[in-house]
């Protein structure tokens, strides 16, 4: 569907009675000014030249709309780009299903490109600070792009960091982005004067449609972080999401959480596999993808157990001060961290106490033998 024609050596809008030349087949072409489609350029042949082009609807213009006419449908050899920007990147808009075939050849004819895939409403996604982890349901076809990709989920962009199915029900991940960020990165030499971002609801719309399978959970009470950036305090509040990590896929050899660490370097958070264990084992914690980030959540402090040797346990107190400032599990009371020191005493001398029974144990019996034998 042709949005431009050369009237007169001019790039033209349809207008009523209107006819002009296809400016990427040189082909004749009539205005279609009818009632229910959106206005547009027919080829008096009634093919068009570009088997790439799809149905221009409300949402392709959203786009489209943001640049001046010059960059839309700008024809490269036997094709129109979307949009090509000013220094030649095409934003290819896709709005139809397409395989992935026809993914590679695009991406190897324009080769300076990226997609835009409109996911108005069409992919569940989770929040998680600065990232949003999505799932592509059955569109598996989008994770064989090999350029950029962005998810148009409508109030805001999911550019992609990653198609990964390690997460449970989700496809990947990336960060969210807006209009105006995008613009700023492709368009800011070729966009309209009078154009200004879209206003976004406070808080975000996010499509949820999970229903009773939604891969992720809410956090059951406040907690407070160190950002290892600025040094300051954060508060993740009740209620967050995250997506729990503690689980096993069949013929792995480890849990969700150390493939995170292994593969993920842009989720792991510094972690190493060792000292996720050992802040496991030293808060009840559960591995966890919270505010963007592989995070361990202890347990409530109460409900710790520390079962440890004292020398053990002080040595992962020392290690989670390092945890804490990195941001990786919270910042805990020193109450708490006294407290697990108790815990372990306790342990120590219940361990202790029993094996000294078992002792005493044995050694009565030994009496008792030798009794015998005496
Ligand atoms: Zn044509």
């Amino acid at each position: 569907m042709l949005q431009f024609a050369n009237v007169n050596g001019v790039k033209q809008r349809p207008f009523k009675g209107g006819r002009g030349v296809c400016h990427t087949c040189g082909g004749a072409v009539i205005a279609k000014c009818g009632q229910i489609k959106v206005h547009h350029w027919a080829h008096e042949s009634n093919e068009d030249c570009d088997t790439w082009s799809e149905h221009v609807g409300p949402w392709h213009l959203s786009w489209q709309n943001i640049v001046q006419d010059e960059y839309v449908e700008v024809s490269i050899a036997a094709h129109r780009a979307d949009i090509q920007n000013s220094v030649g990147t095409v934003i290819e808009l896709q709005h139809s299903p397409i395989s992935p075939d026809e993914i590679a050849c695009r991406e190897e004819f324009y080769d300076d490109m990226v997609w835009v895939f409109d996911a108005t409403e069409r992919f569940p996604a989770v929040p998680s600070s600065t990232r949003a982890f999505f799932s592509l349901e059955r569109t598996k076809h989008i994770t064989s792009c090999q350029k950029d990709v962005f998810l148009d989920c409508g109030e805001y962009l999911i550019q992609v960091e990653c198609f990964t199915e390690i997460l449970d029900k989700f496809s990947g991940y990336g960060m969210m982005r807006d209009r105006g960020w995008f613009v700023s990165k492709y368009l800011d030499e070729c966009v309209n004067v009078d154009w200004s971002p879209p206003e976004k609801s406070s808080p975000l719309k996010y499509a949820d449609r999970w229903n009773s399978k939604q891969p992720w959970r809410l956090t059951d009470f406040p907690s407070r972080w160190r950002d290892p950036v600025s040094g300051g305090e954060t508060n993740i509040a009740k209620k967050t999401p995250y997506i729990p990590l503690d689980y096993k896929w069949e013929g792995h050899s480890g849990p969700i959480w150390s493939e995170v660490i292994t593969d993920h370097s842009a989720l792991s958070n510094g972690w190493d596999v060792d000292g996720m264990e050992e802040m496991k084992l030293l808060l009840t914690g559960t591995p966890m993808i919270l505010d963007g980030l592989l995070r361990v959540m202890p347990i409530r402090s109460e409900h710790m157990r520390a079962k440890h040797r004292v020398s053990t346990v002080q040595r992962w107190i020392d290690k989670a001060r390092t945890h804490m400032k990195a941001g990786r599990i919270p910042i805990l009371h020193e109450k708490t961290l006294e407290g697990l020191i108790e815990k372990a005493k306790q342990y120590e001398i219940e361990q202790n106490c029993r094996l000294m029974q078992s002792n005493a144990k044995s050694k009565r019996q030994q009496g008792k033998q030798r009794g015998l034998f005496d």
